[in-house]
């Protein structure tokens, strides 16, 4: 037998597997019989490989649709609750675990503070690690085993070949901060599956906003685009920019970080340490500081309040109503030039904004940020490009997260990691 034969009618198997659930999980419940035209299989290779997932428990069927006089047709999906993934949010104020079925329905979730914004990475891995513990008691009948856990940092994610995924977080103090060695390490991580046998469930880290953007990309504001700009305001700022339907990462994947673009030589000091980036006018903890030093009275502690503040003010009548008016005039103003450099450097069909400062100031500022896009940006590339809000609200960096075991098994044609049973 020719391992090369053997190997090809493996890869076969596998992409036909993978065909068959990527399109029952973004378009089903489907028949067999419409699975053929979108996949482009035979009926018979379909037949084969529905049976086997069916058998494994990764498929189920989901009713029936009556056809023209004939026998009526089953549809399929996947079995929301064949198995699990967890998705991790370490953000700017807290660390969030939220524990899903393969539909990325909530299952539980826990949220753990980060007090004062403290990002020692210590602290972050054992906030992690409770986080999963508390998550953890869900997994099992009827959420099905653990698939992996994804986790979404602040910072640029290096991969190497020793220690695995490496942060550099400049914004939070993260020099090459080893996390994936760190929470390996960790007791937090669970073995794969009931049957664990010594595998640790699959870990992947990538960039917060690299997973958000995933989510809105496979679930969100830019399903059906090929390329896209997913812009996220939070405290800080940041990107994913999609091209031919994949997140770009460059050289060494720290692509997108918008936020350090500068939008001013000589302006305002960021937290990266330069000057005048986009993130020190526009993020959140920016336009609040720019609010106050304009005169206005942010009041509030947290950035989220002082922001709501900042919108209620505006609304009002005076000079404070006055003040916090041009504030947000000039945000927007600020915001539109930034997203103007996206249109003029990727050429974009949708950018959509999102992060939990972006939803909270868009739909307020979106048309005067569209109409700061079309004056700086060039006419052609930008009547081309729509401007919208994100559609999966602020906690999506999570779901994002998930996504990333999610790739692995849909891309595996719905083969779990090793040491995880997914029937029973
Ligand atoms: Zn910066």
């Amino acid at each position: 037998m020719g391992g090369k034969d053997s190997r090809t009618v493996r890869d076969l198997r596998r992409s036909n597997r993978a065909s068959v659930l990527r399109h029952l999980y973004f378009e089903g419940p489907l028949s067999r019989q419409e699975l053929g035209p979108v996949t482009g299989l035979s009926s018979g290779s379909i037949s084969n490989v529905v049976t086997e997932l069916l058998a494994e428990g990764v498929l189920e069927a989901a009713g029936s649709v009556g056809s023209d006089g004939g026998r009526p047709r089953t549809l399929l999906r996947v079995a929301p609750r064949s198995a699990c993934l967890i998705g991790v949010d370490v953000g700017e104020t807290r660390v969030r675990v939220e524990l899903f079925d393969l539909n990325l329905d909530e299952v539980a979730r826990s949220e753990q503070p980060l007090d004062d914004g403290r990002h020692d990475a210590a602290l972050v891995v054992q906030l992690v690690e409770k986080g999963l513990a508390s998550v953890l008691a869900r997994v099992g009948p009827p959420t099905g085993p653990l698939l992996g856990v994804g986790v979404g940092v602040p910072g640029i994610v290096e991969r190497r070949s020793d220690v695995g995924a490496v942060v550099h977080g400049q914004t939070i103090g993260w020099d090459a901060v080893p996390l994936e060695a760190m929470l390996r390490e960790s007791a937090g991580l669970p073995e794969g599956g009931a049957q664990g046998g010594g595998h640790r469930v699959p870990l992947h880290i990538d960039n917060g906003a690299k997973t958000l953007g995933q989510a809105e990309m496979w679930f969100g504001a830019g399903r059906g685009a090929r390329d896209a700009v997913i812009a996220l305001i939070g405290s800080g700022v940041g990107a994913c920019v999609v091209t031919g339907g994949e997140p770009y990462g460059g050289a060494s994947r720290g692509a997108g970080e918008w936020g350090h673009t500068v939008l001013c030589v000589g302006g305002r000091r960021c937290r990266c340490g330069a000057r005048g980036c986009l993130e020190a006018y526009v993020g959140a903890r920016a336009v609040i500081e720019r609010w106050r030093e304009a005169g206005g009275e942010p009041g509030a502690d947290d950035e989220e309040s002082a922001l709501a503040g900042l919108l209620a003010a505006a609304q009002g009548e005076g000079a404070r109503a006055r003040v916090a008016a041009e504030v947000l005039a000039e945000t927007a103003e600020y915001l539109g030039a930034g997203i103007a450099d996206l249109v003029n450097l990727f050429n974009p069909e949708r950018i959509v904004i999102g992060g939990w400062a972006g939803l909270l100031l868009g739909p307020q500022l979106l048309p005067a940020v569209r109409e700061a896009t079309d004056a700086y940006a060039l006419r052609y590339p930008a009547a081309r490009t729509a401007v919208e809000m994100c559609r999966l609200g602020p906690d999506a960096v999570t779901v994002g997260a998930a996504t990333l075991p999610l790739r692995r098994f849909l891309d595996g044609g719905g083969s779990p990691p090793p040491g995880v049973a997914l029937s029973v």
